[in-house]
């Protein structure tokens, strides 16, 4: 059973020729460089891989079904492109759903073509050095004056932090010490005086996704550059999380698939003690267990994805798709690696990035243990 039809086959075999093609020559040097070139979007935009969500008369794909989404994120897990490709999932699953559902018609003519075409790259700025989680403690504020708003404080671990344009800034707006109705969201462009970036920071793994610093000194936004309503922004956060937590989940699972595969493929091929290492019972049994987990799971995903596209996804479920996506993903990617004894380690087989970029994925977008609250509150509510 699958839920893609005909037309996300043939968008996928056409992102599976662009991954080969545009990203796998480059990404050595991407994860050497801590960076991808700029480039990659306004031409994987060219071949409709950008904003597929974004309304066609703003030059976007015009669909809201997740599907095509899907296939990017499992055709770049497929290619082992942890690094390189988040910065893409992020433009299409995370960020750009914010601009179309809140733009106003001035902003979506500003914003909306640059997005699609992958020439303006988007980036959301929630987690401060001090809070990650506690989401309602952060303390960057924007204050009124005139027709503008002057944000003042700093984000760090932002994805696209340093390729990005726009960046969605969330900021309180209302009494620093308030919650939820206190925050809202600014867009704050590059090269605005005051904005600063701070360094790509050197992470464990994903090295190609730049993750950087930020700095807000008396930036001063223009009114026309807050998103929705002011004091708004917690309740819009919540809006595109059961799509984003679905999207990391769903790359979990087809990066475990690829581990999986290359397993299969490594194990028959490396002999020890005059056998195939896949001869072995513990081999066989590793690789059953994962295969059994794998599959699993799929039906979940999927479900989840047609879910989301009838506007049905809860949030409950789609914290549990996280949460298993991505545990699924350590765990795997660690028991594949196992399998390739010394040659796991080394940088130049798939599975010892896919290992460490493995890491990151329980912890952003909502760690698991926040994850965990979410579903217990469902479970305990009946
Ligand atoms: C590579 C990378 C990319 C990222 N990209 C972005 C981005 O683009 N934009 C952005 O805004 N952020 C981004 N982040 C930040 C990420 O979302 C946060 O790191 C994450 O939400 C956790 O926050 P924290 O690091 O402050 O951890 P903390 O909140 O300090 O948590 C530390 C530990 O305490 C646990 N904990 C916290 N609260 C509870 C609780 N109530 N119950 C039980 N346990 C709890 C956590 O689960 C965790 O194990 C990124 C991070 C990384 C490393």
């Amino acid at each position: 059973m699958t839920i893609y039809e005909s037309d996300h086959e043939l968008f996928r075999d056409s992102v599976r020729a662009f991954v080969e093609a545009e990203m796998k020559p480059n990404v050595e040097r991407w994860e050497r460089d801590g960076i991808m070139d700029r480039s990659v979007y306004a031409e994987a935009g060219k071949h409709g891989f950008i904003g597929m969500a974004v309304p066609e008369e703003f030059g976007g794909g015009g669909t809201k079904d997740f599907r095509f989404n899907a296939v990017i994120n499992e055709e770049i897990a497929r290619a082992g492109i942890g690094g390189g490709g988040q910065g893409i999932l992020l433009h299409n699953d995370i960020t750009t759903p914010y601009f179309i559902e809140y733009c106003t018609p001035e902003q979506s003519e500003r914003w909306l073509p640059g997005i699609a075409s992958g020439e303006l790259i988007t980036a959301i700025a929630m987690t401060e050095p001090g809070t990650g989680s506690d989401l309602q403690a952060i303390s960057t504020t924007a204050v009124q004056d005139g027709d503008e708003w002057v944000v003042n404080g700093a984000k760090t671990f932002i994805t696209n932090g340093i390729n990005s344009d726009l960046v969605i800034v969330v900021c309180k707006t209302g009494d620093p010490s308030g919650g939820a109705n206190a925050m809202s969201l600014l867009v704050v462009e590059r090269g605005m005086p005051g904005f600063e970036r701070g360094r790509n920071l050197d992470k464990i793994g994903q090295h190609s996704a730049d993750t950087a610093e930020l700095f807000f000194s008396d930036v001063r936004v223009p009114a026309n550059n807050v998103l929705g309503e002011i004091g708004k922004g917690f309740e819009y956060l919540s809006f595109n999380l059961a799509q984003e937590r679905l999207g990391i989940g769903l790359f979990g699972v087809a990066a475990s698939r690829a581990a999986l595969d290359w397993t299969i493929e490594y194990v028959q091929e490396r002999t020890a003690f005059g056998k195939p290492i896949a001869s072995f019972q513990n081999t066989k049994f590793v690789l059953a267990e994962v295969a059994t987990e794998v599959d699993v799971t799929q039906p979940f995903i999927d479900q989840c994805v047609m879910k989301l596209n009838a506007g049905e996804l809860s949030p409950a479920d789609a914290a549990k798709a996280k949460l298993w996506g991505s545990e699924l993903q350590v765990r795997t990617t660690d028991r594949c690696l196992q399998l390739f004894g010394g040659y796991g380690y080394m940088a130049e087989y798939p599975i010892g990035p896919a290992f460490v970029d493995a890491r990151i994925c329980t912890i952003y977008g909502g760690t698991s243990e926040i994850m965990k609250t979410i579903i217990s509150k469902d479970v305990l509510a009946g």
